[in-house]
């Protein structure tokens, strides 16, 4: 054994909430690399296929249930059909997520409900109904994507509820890893800075004194740089690691 094989995801069973596309893409085909069967868990069944041939040119066959998850009712079907099919689920990477940007005063309950239900309540529920397997099986790595943003006031980019979301997604990491340690269950997260992605209209010129100029490293991020922190988190090789915010932003949180 080296300290290689320690990153190695074979036999497990790895979710990936979002991983259609983006950083969740990314992380699932890190995950599939390293040998885990991963599941690809979101809206687009279309999207959700693409992505599952591709992540399939990596490792095992992976695999497409889709699902909405600000629905309990879809995770327990996620939970119960991946169960099924291919056993008990070993990872769950948190990752589907939705921005929102605008001064406070003009985002209205609809922005925050959804922003709410998709980055924050949806990770509370899919840790509850996956994390309840885990528990009874005393073994299981949960790794949340939460944000830069939800350590930081993010100034001038007004996006309070999108912040917020993440600011909880990070609380709720240290406290679900704090009650779950006993119970052979680890929970960390991840906190992106600026990447490249669907979500971010990071080529826009009228940004690039934010993302680029602001950011030490003088550059964004593309989101096969954030993957390996999450296949860490998700691996023996973090065997003692537990509640940490992984924060991985060209240095931009530090001033
Ligand atoms: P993308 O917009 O590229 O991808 C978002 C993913 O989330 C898609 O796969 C989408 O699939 C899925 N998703 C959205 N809503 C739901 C839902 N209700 N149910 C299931 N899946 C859903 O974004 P990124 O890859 O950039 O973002 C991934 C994560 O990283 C998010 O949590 C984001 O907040 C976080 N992050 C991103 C940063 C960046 O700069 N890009 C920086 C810091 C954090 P579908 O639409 O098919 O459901």
């Amino acid at each position: 054994m080296t300290v290689l094989d320690l990153f190695r995801m074979d036999g497990k069973v790895a979710v990936v909430t979002g991983g259609n596309r983006g950083i969740g893409k990314a992380i699932a085909t890190a995950l599939a690399e390293a040998g885990a069967t991963v599941v690809v868990a979101a809206r687009d069944a279309e999207r959700n296929d693409q992505a599952v041939a591709e992540i399939s040119k990596a490792g095992p066959a992976a695999h497409a249930v889709t699902t909405d998850v600000t629905s309990r009712t879809d995770l327990v079907h996620l939970r119960d059909t991946v169960t099924e099919r291919l056993g008990p689920i070993d990872v769950l990477i948190n990752n589907a997520g939705v921005g929102i940007h605008g001064e406070s005063l003009k985002v209205d309950d609809e922005g925050w409900d959804r922003v709410m239900a998709t980055n924050l309540d949806a990770v509370w529920k899919a840790s509850q109904v996956i994390g309840e397997q885990m528990v009874a099986r005393r073994s299981g790595a949960i790794v949340n994507v939460g944000s830069m943003s939800g350590m930081i006031v993010n100034r001038p980019q007004w996006h309070a509820p999108y912040a917020v979301s993440k600011a909880g997604v990070h609380h709720l990491t240290r406290s679900l890893a704090a009650e779950w340690a006993p119970h052979g269950v680890r929970v960390n997260a991840i906190a992106p800075g600026y990447t490249k992605t669907e979500i971010s209209d990071i080529d826009d010129p009228k940004w690039k004194h934010y993302w680029i100029d602001e950011v030490p490293m003088q550059r964004y991020a593309q989101s096969a740089e954030i993957a390996p922190s999450a296949l860490y988190l998700a691996s023996a090789a973090s065997t003692f690691v537990t509640g940490e915010i992984l924060v991985i932003d060209g240095g931009y949180t530090l001033w």
